[in-house]
């Protein structure tokens, strides 16, 4: 895809979706420390104070050296647009949480925002700096009870219906589709990418490198791929939708 071509289709939609694929943050190291294999089961979490104080000595470990987050220039450029009213949301697949803490508006976290914790004995909810930042203490601050969990889907926890629902909505009513890869796209993308494609919408894919070893490369990929560094297509993008608001 040449960039005049990338030009057009961005001046003809009406209705613009992002996904923000994995890895994106400090080249993925956080989605890889919480990769869902590694995640508790949740009823052994619920049963066991022994799992749970383990988990959460992971967590406390394996975070503190990255706290506290800092936003780098991609996620300073997605909640540009996130403020674009031609943009109509935003699904994110990185759980880092960045996006929401720094006040995203329609941003789907869908696959969970590792930025808080809840106690599922009294419900308050913790940041999880300030969790990662005290060493010592694992214990909810409001009943001292040490029933933190992360808010990710453990395992045998679905994802949230609501953020599907909303994800599902967002694909039917977008008129083209961005794709911001750092080097491969998820299932649950591929399946997005049917939705829209089947209703003759269009897609756009950025990134240098990309790899489907986890699904079909589409019929239409070529004509759809811009190639270049994410940066780079953030900030062509921010000025061909900042110029038809100006
Ligand atoms: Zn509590």
């Amino acid at each position: 895809m040449d960039k005049v071509l990338l030009e057009q289709y961005i001046l003809d939609s009406k209705k613009i979706a992002i996904i923000v694929e994995k890895n994106l943050f400090l080249d993925g190291k956080i989605e890889r420390l919480f990769l869902p294999n590694n995640r508790p089961h949740i009823n052994e979490y619920r049963k066991s104070k022994e799992i749970r104080e383990s988990y959460q000595k992971f967590m406390k470990e394996n975070l503190l050296s990255e706290y506290p987050f800092e936003i780098n220039s991609i996620y300073k450029k997605i909640l540009k647009l996130d403020e674009n009213p031609l943009v109509q949301g935003i699904i994110n697949l990185n759980i880092d949480g960045i996006l929401k803490k720094n006040n995203a508006k329609n941003v789907i976290d869908l696959e969970g925002n590792i930025n808080w914790l809840y106690c599922s004995n009294c419900g308050s909810e913790s940041s999880m700096e300030s969790f990662v930042l005290n060493q010592d203490e694992i214990i909810c601050k409001n009943c001292n009870d040490n029933s933190l969990k992360v808010n990710i889907p453990f395992n045998g926890q679905e994802p949230s219906q609501w953020d599907f629902k909303d994800s599902w909505m967002l694909m039917n009513s977008c008129d083209c589709l961005i794709i911001l890869t750092a080097d491969f796209i998820s299932p649950i993308t591929f399946s997005f990418i049917d939705m829209v494609t089947k209703k003759h919408n269009k897609v756009i894919f950025s990134g240098n490198l990309i790899d489907f070893r986890q699904g079909n490369t589409p019929a239409f990929f070529s004509d759809s791929h811009f190639i270049s560094s994410i940066d780079d297509f953030l900030d062509i993008i921010l000025e061909l939708i900042n110029n038809r608001y100006s």
